[in-house]
Order: C-alpha cells, then structure tokens, then sequence
C-alpha cells in the first residue's frame, strides 16, 4: 500500500457536495464574464438561446455551446481574451506545427492556480521541499516546462530547470545534485533511461524516485518499463494548452487514472458523434470547461482526446473524479481497410515482445485500392545479433499479436537498435501517405 501525501487535502479531497456547490457558483460566474467581455461567446450563447441566467445547476451545462481548436485558430492572436490586455502577464502557446500557433493568456490569478494545480500533480508523488525536479520539459511557448517549474517552485522543492534535450547533461546533472522526481514526456523519459543504461551508469548513483510524464499518449508497459529501468514510480499527467497547459489531471501513487483537478474544471465525455454527454464509465471524447480561469475562459472546450472517467472511491483520499489513460484521438485515429487503429494500440502490443525496443513508426500507405500498414520495429542489441530465422519467427509474432488485438494484420520491418529517429519532445510515430 502506497502512503499518500496530499499538498491541499481542503481542496483534493473536499466531499463532493461541497466540490458540486463551488463548481456551479464558479460555473455561473465564468459564463457570465464570458458572456459579457468575449463577442464569439456572445454570438454563439445567442444563436443557441442561452443566457448567463439560465444557467442554474451543472447539469444546465449541457446547454452551452462547444468550443473547438478552431476557434482558438480564428480568433488568434487575442480575440478570445476576456480581460484587457493589461492585465494579461503571460502568453503561453501550442507548438503547431504547421502556421500559426495556439495562444493562451494568463492573468495573475490564472498564474497562481496553475501553479496550484502543477503543485498538487507532483506533490502527488509525495513530493515536498525535500525534493529535487529535475523539469525536462521544453521551456518557451510549449506549456510543459513552465507549467511544471511553476508547480515544483510553488511547492518547495528545487526545480532544475533543464528543459529538453542534452541528454548527456541531464543525466550528469541527476547525477551530481541528486534529482528525485524527473518531469518530461514519457518517450524523452525512455530515451534517457536507455542512455543511462547504455552510459554503465549504475541506478545505485542516483536518487530518482518518481517521475511525472505526460503531454503525450503512453501506454501501461511503457509505465513498466520506465519504472523498471529507472527504479521509479511512473505517473501520467495530463493537461492541454487551451485549459491551462499540464496540471489538468494528475496520477496519485494508486496509479489508476488521473484525478481531475476539479475545483477549476469540470469534466464532462461526450459522444463526438451526437455530442450529447455520456454517463461516466462510458468511453467517449473529453470535454473541459475552465471555471476559475480569468485571461482566457473556455466553455465546453472539445479536446478530441477518447477517455473513460471513473467516478470510484480512490484509495489515495482525494475525491476528485479520474480519467483513464487517453486511449487515442478523434483525429488521430487511423483507418485501415476500414478497421479502426489507435497508435496507442499497436504500441501497447509492441512494448509485451521481448527483443522490441519502445520506439516505433507506422506508415500508412495505398496501394490501388488497398490501405498498407507498415510498422517498423526497432529490435534490441541482443537481438540484433539473431540468426535471419529467428528474426523472421520475432516478425510473425509480432505480426500475429498485432493482428489479435488491433484486428488488421501489418507488414512488420525490424529495423537496427537506434535506426528510428528519438524524440525529446512529443514523440511522431505515424507518417501517412495517403493524405500527401
Ligand atoms: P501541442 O498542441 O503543442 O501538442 P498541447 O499541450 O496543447 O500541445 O497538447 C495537448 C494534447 O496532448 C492533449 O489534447 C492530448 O492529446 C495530449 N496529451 C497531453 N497529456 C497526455 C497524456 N498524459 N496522455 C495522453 N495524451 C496526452
Ligand atoms: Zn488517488
């Protein structure tokens, strides 16, 4: 049993009858300061007949209208902004990597309960002052790196602020100052931990205990894989750019789905086909409304991200509502002959093969008619060294489970140790032709 320290037991773990009255009296406020200072907001409450009035309990949620990455892209730079530019102290953005990045403003306020929420996420790795974060994160417009340097700075520890890259140098920093808790994506976590053992670098001269990952899909075996490798408990966090950046939902040591931070966003799954709201428990697309947020509020922002929310008692005491793993995109979704494919699938089959390294890229193709799948797979060096038999016999297996669970079978290329390009940021792992 995992002991759990909780950085503000009064808000994450407050009975849910109170946590319901907080969230409809700051439901209320937001909408109304939507409403009143953002045209868009406006627009689409009037098309739809809403106003601030009615709404009168959560479930009145329903009727507000969505919001979409688009309308970020339309009203960009600042047109979604609901305070005077004066009192906007900091732009945040999303990498987009194509035109024009995703811009988001911060007040003070809206500073201080980021903080907040990133305090909590890596507190709930029993995180004090004690600690040492080593934030591996980028630094810039990207969220990941300030958002995590804010929570680590707000909750006492030392914050290491490395950002990405250098591996060499994050390691021998972990080394010398004596890193607890390293916060990155989970592929550049992987990528460092495999260095470590590459470098002969015995765990015993480290002290990492924990690590927050997030900002991209991984899956269980890559938790167990990490958590083997660097002698670590593995956690998912979870955020996006357009609610705060990371902090949104963060993993306790029970490891069973991240707790939303509930006392500045609701929650809701959606079907995103019929946009109606789906019970808990059902799988379906997330959708989050910022209810403390001041610079730039969203209402009912579609993120496009397929969970499943778990409404369960959790052993850890906070009483926030989970969200299971992401288990894919909307938009991501690859279809294949007509078969549904989330990447985190094949992944999740990829990483149970021994001789197969994490890393991975599918390309999808068309030839006449027909949808190819070609999945490369790095092997590992001892592996590498096997007869062409045995190399064939790994590409059937691998070609057998793939067909088993995600139900279309693939033309498995084994590629050399090394051979697929490491990320230190979020990994890509799909190249489609049939869209170029
Ligand atoms: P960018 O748009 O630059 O990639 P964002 O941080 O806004 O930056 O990306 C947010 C998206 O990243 C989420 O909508 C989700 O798809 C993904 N993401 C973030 N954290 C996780 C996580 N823990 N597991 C799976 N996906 C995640
Ligand atoms: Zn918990």
């Amino acid at each position: 049993m995992a002991t759990h320290r909780i950085w503000n037991p009064a808000a994450e773990c407050m009975p849910r009858e109170q946590l319901r009255a907080l969230q409809l009296e700051r439901l209320k406020d937001v909408v109304r300061r939507e409403y009143d200072n953002v045209p868009l907001y406006r627009r689409r409450m009037d098309e739809k007949g809403v106003k601030p009035e009615d709404i009168r309990s959560l479930d009145d949620l329903q009727y507000l209208p969505f919001m979409q990455k688009t309308d970020l892209r339309d009203e960009y730079p600042t047109g979604l902004f609901a305070v005077p530019r004066r009192e906007i102290v900091r732009l945040q953005g999303s990498s987009g990597t194509t035109g024009k990045p995703i811009l988001a403003g911060y007040t003070r306020n809206d500073l201080d309960n980021w903080s907040e929420m990133m305090a909590r996420t890596i507190g709930a790795a029993n995180a004090t002052a004690d600690d040492i974060v080593q934030v591996a994160y980028g630094y810039g417009l990207f969220t990941g790196g300030m958002g995590a340097h804010q929570g680590a700075t707000k909750l006492g520890a030392m914050v290491i602020p490395m950002s990405s890259g250098n591996t060499a140098k994050q390691i021998m920093m972990m080394q010398d100052v004596g890193t607890t808790i390293l916060s990155c994506t989970p592929s550049y976590a992987i990528h460092i931990a495999e260095t470590i053992h590459e470098m002969g670098i015995p765990l015993s001269s480290l002290k990492l205990r924990a690590g927050t990952f997030g900002a991209e899909p991984w899956t269980e075996a890559m938790r167990k894989r990490l958590e083997t490798l660097l002698n670590i408990d593995a956690l998912d966090i979870y955020g996006l750019t357009e609610i705060c950046g990371p902090g949104v939902a963060y993993e306790c040591l029970e490891k069973q789905g991240m707790h939303v931070n509930e006392d500045h966003v609701i929650v809701e799954i959606i079907d995103p086909v019929t946009e109606k709201p789906l019970p808990y428990g059902e799988k379906g697309e997330l959708v989050f409304t910022t209810i403390t947020k001041e610079g730039m509020p969203m209402l009912r922002f579609r993120t496009h991200d397929l969970c499943q929310l778990d409404a369960s008692p959790c052993a850890c005491g906070r009483t926030f509502v989970r969200m299971k793993r992401i288990m894919g995109r909307t938009d991501d979704m690859l279809i294949i002959r007509g078969v549904n494919v989330f990447p985190s699938q094949i992944e999740s089959v990829l990483v149970s093969i021994h001789g197969v390294a994490p890393h991975y890229m599918l390309v999808v193709d068309r030839q006449g008619a027909t949808d190819t799948l070609e999945i490369q797979v790095e092997i590992t060096e001892d592996v590498f060294a096997d007869t062409v038999g045995q190399l064939e016999t790994l590409e059937k297996q691998i070609n057998e489970r793939i067909k088993s669970v995600v139900g279309i079978s693939a033309n498995i290329k084994l590629v050399a140790p090394k051979s697929i390009p490491r990320s230190e940021g979020k990994a890509k792992r799909v190249i489609d032709k049939r869209k170029l």
